[in-house]
């Protein structure tokens, strides 16, 4: 064959989307993907219906239909307390997933570095791999996921040109608290840095948690690009649905990188997000609640299995501690791997390794969604009663 370029090597498939395709070669529960087994809103699906026999169905405006940047420019003006001019300041993507590649690239040259706490999401890994730069972590340290601000000022004076800050926190569960992101905001400032956020679970946050938005915090919209997704937020993973908002002269940048990749998210799903978008502030109020009822729920079913677990602040994962696992002499010396693809054949339910997340030589955590119907979780719960007797034995 002849020769690829040195890049692709340099990082595998995602890990999270592979034990999606295990779980359904074997029929288990995928609790691995995080992704809901429920319907989107049904205006927005009415609207869908409607728009398949009305259009559009041809490319809308590179960088987003204009009803849906008014709306996203409306709705995340309104979180951080200014005015967004939908026309520069807003990007429409295909997911969360290309606002996130479209930043790091419209900020990164080849041989940069971009600061990323450690455990994070495996997409920035090869994101930062794809654009060129070379990621500094800087870990969270369990069992609350604080970090140093001194890592983070490391980070920067190491050269670092961007941090990027995913909160609510995927896999950790963590909200970062406005002192902490007033912390890193600080810092970005002083040494002339970007911050990248992926806000894309900024609906699914817990009380007494609140969700604090970085473009919000005083002086710091100049400096922050924020990547999200319309995938959690409206149940409509499938839809491919993102955006970034930033300063006009990033927006710019980026729109040319995502003419370039992508051309444009699809023009019939934009329209029926819209009307999602100008949902009334209920909408986002109910949906936190429906999460954190599911959260209570499977928390203290798997508590009452005796299995230990994080107690997500936000977002709809966890992570289960599978050391007493380990310590058994039919588990020893296996890797995390070993030990979802043993779950998925035996116990009929899919997780992610915990390794996929970390810099750091963890073995010892795999990460579970609780985005299922209740029945759903009570069939995984019953399922997990073999792991309990397992730990008995
Ligand atoms: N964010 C989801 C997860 O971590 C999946 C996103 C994706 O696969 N694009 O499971």
């Amino acid at each position: 064959m002849p020769q690829l370029s040195d890049r692709v090597g340099r990082f595998t498939d995602s890990v999270i989307r592979r034990m999606t395709r295990i779980s359904d070669e074997y029929g288990a529960i995928n609790l691995s993907q995080g992704f809901p087994d429920f319907d989107p809103p049904r205006p927005m699906l009415d609207r869908l219906a409607q728009v398949a026999y009305e259009g559009p169905h041809q490319y809308s405006v590179t960088y987003g239909a204009e009803n849906l940047r008014r709306a996203l420019a409306e709705k995340h003006g309104r979180a951080v307390g200014r005015t967004i001019d939908p026309e520069e300041e807003v990007l429409v993507t295909c997911g969360g997933t290309e606002a996130m590649m479209c930043a790091m690239m419209t900020v990164c040259n080849p041989g940069d570095k971009v600061a990323v706490f450690s455990p994070f999401y495996e997409n920035y890994g090869a994101d930062a791999i794809l654009s060129g730069a070379d990621p500094i972590y800087i870990p969270l340290v369990p069992p609350d996921f604080s970090f140093d601000p001194a890592a983070v000022e490391a980070a920067f004076q190491a050269g670092a040109k961007a941090i990027v800050v995913c909160n609510p926190s995927n896999p950790t569960g963590k909200v970062f608290t406005a002192e902490e992101l007033t912390a890193i905001g600080r810092l970005a400032l002083q040494y002339d840095a970007w911050v990248i956020t992926d806000e894309v679970y900024e609906h699914i946050v817990f009380a007494p948690a609140v969700h604090v938005r970085m473009a919000g915090l005083p002086g710091m919209y100049d400096h922050t690009i924020t990547c999200n997704s319309l995938s959690k937020t409206y149940s409509i993973t499938g839809w491919r649905l993102g955006w970034l908002i930033g300063p006009a002269g990033v927006v710019e940048n980026a729109k040319k990188v995502h003419d370039f990749l992508t051309v444009g998210a699809p023009a019939p799903l934009q329209e029926a997000a819209c009307v999602g978008v100008c949902f009334p502030e209920q909408y986002y109020r109910d949906l936190a609640e429906q999460y954190r009822e599911k959260r209570d729920y499977f928390c203290s079913g798997l508590q009452r299995l005796g299995l230990h677990h994080t107690v997500p602040q936000g977002t709809y994962f966890l992570l289960l501690d599978i050391s007493d696992f380990l310590a058994k002499p039919q588990f020893s010396g296996w890797t995390d791997m070993a030990f979802c693809e043993w779950m998925i054949k035996e116990i009929g339910v899919a997780a992610v390794p915990g390794s996929s997340f970390f810099r750091e030589p963890v073995n010892h955590l795999i990460r579970l969604h609780f985005a299922r119907s209740k029945e759903s979780l009570a069939e995984v719960l019953h399922r997990f009663e073999k792991l309990a007797e397992i730990l008995r034995q």
